[in-house]
C-alpha cells in the first residue's frame, strides 16, 4: 500500500508532464496542489493564475494574499489545508476553464481527494462547487444562493461536508463580495475546522 505522500506525489509527478488537453500547451508550470497531507480541510479554487503558473503552486499571487488573510483569521494557515484546484494549468488570459478541460482534469482532483479523505472540502467559487456537487449527485444553483452554509455529501465514496464559497479573485475589487467571504470563513470556524472531526 502506498503511503498518502507517496500517492499524492504520485497525481503530483503525473499533473506536471500531463498533456491531456490543450491548456499543457500554453502553461509555463502545471500547479498540482500544495499544502499539508493530513489536514482534513481541503480548499478547491478554478485553475491557476498568472502567478500561480510562475511558480507551480496555487494562489501565490492576489486572490492567493487574500485567502492567506482570510485563513488567518480564523486560525488557520495554508499550512495546514490542502489546497488545489479543479483544473491544474492555467488558461489563457485567465478565460473559466472549458468543460472538456474541466473533464479532462478532474480525474486528478478526483484522486487527490480520495488520497486526502477530507473531512471538508471548501469550495471556492462557481465552477469548483458546481463540480464538486456533481459529484456528489446534488444540485447547485449559483455560488450567490449556495455560499455559507454547509452541506453533508457523499463523493466518492466518502462522506464529506462541501462547504461553498466566493472565489477570492472575485473579492479582489468587490467590497461586498468580500464582506461575505470574510463573513463564510467566519462561520467556518464554528465548523470545528482544526482537523478534529466534525
Ligand atoms: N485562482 C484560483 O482559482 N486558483 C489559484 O491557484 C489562483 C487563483
Ligand atoms: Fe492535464 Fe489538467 Fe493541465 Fe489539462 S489542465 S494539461 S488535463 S493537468
Amino acid at each position: 500500500m502506498p503511503t498518502k505522500r507517496e500517492s499524492l506525489r504520485a497525481v503530483a509527478a503525473e499533473v506536471i508532464v500531463c498533456a491531456k488537453c490543450p491548456l499543457s500547451r500554453s502553461r509555463k508550470n502545471a500547479v498540482p496542489g500544495a499544502g499539508d497531507r493530513k489536514s482534513r480541510i481541503m480548499l478547491v479554487g478554478e485553475a491557476p493564475g498568472r502567478s500561480e503558473d510562475a511558480k507551480g503552486e496555487p494562489f501565490v499571487g492576489a486572490a492567493g494574499k487574500l485567502l492567506d488573510s482570510l485563513l488567518s483569521e480564523i486560525g488557520l494557515s495554508r499550512k495546514k489545508v490542502f489546497i488545489t484546484n479543479v483544473v491544474k494549468c492555467r488558461p489563457p488570459r485567465n478565460r473559466q476553464p472549458l468543460p472538456n478541460e474541466i473533464k479532462m482534469c478532474t480525474p486528478y482532483l478526483d484522486r487527490q481527494v480520495r488520497i486526502l479523505k477530507p473531512i471538508i472540502i471548501v469550495t471556492l467559487g462557481n465552477h469548483s462547487s458546481a463540480y464538486i456537487f456533481s459529484k456528489a449527485n446534488m444540485s447547485f444553483d449559483t455560488i450567490t444562493k449556495a455560499h455559507g452554509w454547509l452541506y453533508e455529501a457523499s463523493l466518492l465514496g466518502l462522506c464529506v461536508k462541501i462547504f461553498p464559497t466566493f472565489h477570492p479573485a472575485a473579492a479582489l475589487y468587490n467590497g461586498q463580495y468580500r464582506r461575505l467571504l470574510q463573513e463564510d470563513f467566519h462561520k467556518l470556524r464554528h465548523h470545528k475546522l482544526d482537523g478534529t472531526p466534525l
